[in-house]
This record gives structure tokens, sequence and C-alpha cells, in this order.
């Protein structure tokens, strides 16, 4: 059976040490601080919310909700963000999403400040990741993915890592990042032919495609480490990975569990980014002492 690479302990481990800058923080009079907007109240967004909220307040971060209808507008989303970009009590700026369709999504990741873009999404900060600069901010998901992979001390030098799925919140982003790490990457997407026969050939398999349970054994090479992105909630709120757990553990010889996988992660780094902004901000007043990052 496949080791299991624990999300939940990979988390852990980076909110002590948060906990641990913000304290330090703290002491120098400065409370990082954070903006989230939601837009309408469809359930599983208010219970994603709703922990990455509790998450925050239990390490120290101040969390202010802006809950929006439906049926907002661009431009009134603009002026919110305009204003929160203004805002010097707030260090980081996160959005739910998916966003209504008819919100001009890419003008909305480029209204948020690059410096409070603590989800990674803003055009700048993505330049920066695909030249392999990480001073700004990457995305979470991606991050997510390398630090259970740092943490786990995965060596991934020449080696062939497959990623199902190329959306600039996972695939297109962690390609950078693993090509970074001298790793060969090939990215995937629904026009791929042969996905399953592609995928055979991965040492390091990534599974971000949104279709619950769909990477079976067919897609597994013996002793391959599996990371399974997917989160699928099914019509009884069950969480389902994009990889079939009991089918492919025995063949894998590492693998994330869904859930206590990926997402535990994601959430630890969206608050290490916003420590990360507080820090920034603050770092570039002529008084500033709180410079250094444990
Ligand atoms: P997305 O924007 O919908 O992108 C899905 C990608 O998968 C697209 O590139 C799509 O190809 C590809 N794809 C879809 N069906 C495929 C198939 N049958 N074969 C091969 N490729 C296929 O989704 P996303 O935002 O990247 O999210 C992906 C999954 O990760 C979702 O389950 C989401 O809930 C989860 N997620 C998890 C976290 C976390 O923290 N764990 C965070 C974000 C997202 P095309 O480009 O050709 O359409």
């Amino acid at each position: 059976m496949g080791k299991l690479l624990s999300g939940k302990e990979v988390s852990l481990n980076l909110i002590n040490k948060l906990k641990k800058n913000i304290l330090k923080f703290k002491c120098e009079g400065i409370t990082p601080a954070a903006a989230f907007i939601r837009i309408g109240s469809q359930r599983d967004d208010v219970t994603y919310q709703n922990s990455i909220l509790r998450v925050c307040n239990n390490v120290g971060v101040i969390t202010i909700l802006h809950e929006l209808e439906d049926n907002v507008t661009t431009d009134a989303l603009i002026e919110l963000i305009t204003k929160l970009n203004e805002d010097s009590s707030i260090h980081g700026i996160m959005i739910f999403r998916p966003l209504p369709d008819d919100i001009d999504e890419e003008l909305i990741n480029n209204t948020i400040s690059p410096e409070k873009d603590v989800e990674g999404m803003n055009s700048i900060n993505l330049a920066k990741v695909f030249a392999g600069n990480y001073e700004g901010f990457a995305p979470c998901t991606a991050t997510a993915v390398m630090e259970i992979l740092d943490y786990y001390k995965i060596s991934l030098k020449g080696k062939h890592a497959v990623i199902l799925g190329r959306s600039m919140v996972v695939g297109k982003p962690l390609s950078m990042m693993l090509l970074k790490k001298d790793e060969t990457v090939t990215l995937c997407h629904s026009k791929t032919e042969r996905i399953d026969e592609i995928s055979r050939t991965a040492d390091v398999l990534v599974a971000a495609m949104g279709r619950a349970n769909a990477v079976g054994v067919d897609y597994i090479k013996p002793g391959a480490i599996v990371i399974d992105v997917g989160i699928n909630v099914d019509q009884n709120g069950k969480i389902h990975g994009d990889v079939n757990f009991d089918e492919v553990v025995n063949l894998a010889s590492m693998i994330t569990p869904v859930p206590g996988g990926v997402g535990s992660v994601t959430t630890a780094i969206l608050i290490k980014n916003i420590v990360k902004a507080a820090r920034n901000f603050e770092c570039n007043k002529p008084t500033a002492k709180v410079c250094e990052l444990i």
C-alpha cells in the first residue's frame, strides 16, 4: 500500500510556523488582516468560506468579510476592490470562486493590487511565477502541491511529472514550478489523446481535472507518486478526489488523500501569503522592524 502524504500534517507544520510569525508581528504592533469577498450564498461556498475564516481567526489574522448579492456588477466589484486596495489596514484580498458568469474575472484579478493579491491571480504575479521568480504571490493550490512534495522530501530532479488539467489556478503555474525543480513536465487537458498512456509514464502524477474518481489503475505506473488536487462534491455532499483512491493506493508508492490532502495545505498557503503581504507592507515603512519571516 502506498504511503499516505498527509496534507493535514503539512498544514499543521506550516500553521505552527505562521503562528510564531504572527506572534512576533503582534509584538511589533502589527496584525495581518485580509478582506474576503463572497458573491451569492451557495452552501458549498459558505462552508469553504467559514472554514478559511475559522483558521485565520485561530492563528490571529484579522478577517473582514464582504458578502455581495448574486447580481453584483463587475463595476460594483471593482469599486469595492479599489477601496480595499487603498485601505492601509488591509494587507490581503481574496475572492471566493467561481465568480458569476457575467463578471469579468480577468479584469477583477487585475484590479486587485499585486501587493494584496494573496491568491496569486493577478497577471503580474502570474508572470513572475512563469519567470521563475517567487517574490510576488503564486497561486495557492499549485504552491500547496509543491509544499507537500517539499515536506516529504520527494526528489524531483530529472523525474517525469504529468499534470492532468491546465487551469491558471493549478496546472499551468504548477508546471512552471516543477520545471524550476528540474522535473520534465507534461501538461494534459481535455483534448489530450491517449491520456492514460501518457499518465502511465509519470513518476509524479498530479490530477487537477475536476472529474470525480476519473484516475484509475490504467493511469498509474507502479510506484508513481500521486497527488490528487480534485475536490468534487456529490449529490449527498460527499467529497471525492479526481483519483479513485481505493483502486490506485496499492499501485502508487505515495498518494494524497481527499479530503485531508492538497486542500488542507491550500488554506495554510493562503494564510502564509497574507502574513507575507503584511510583512511586505509594513517593511516599506521607515520605522519597520518586522522584516524577517520564520
Ligand atoms: P478547471 O478550471 O475547470 O480546469 C480543469 C482542467 O482539467 C482543464 O484544463 C480541463 O481541460 C481539464 N480536464 C477536464 N476534464 C478532463 C478530462 N476528462 N481529461 C483531461 N483533462 C480534463 O478546474 P480547476 O479550477 O483547475 O480545478 C480542478 C480541480 O481541482 C477541481 O476539482 C477543483 O475543485 C479542485 N481544486 C482544488 C483545490 C484545492 O485546494 N485542493 C483548489 C482549486 C481547485 P481544458 O483546458 O481542455 O478544458
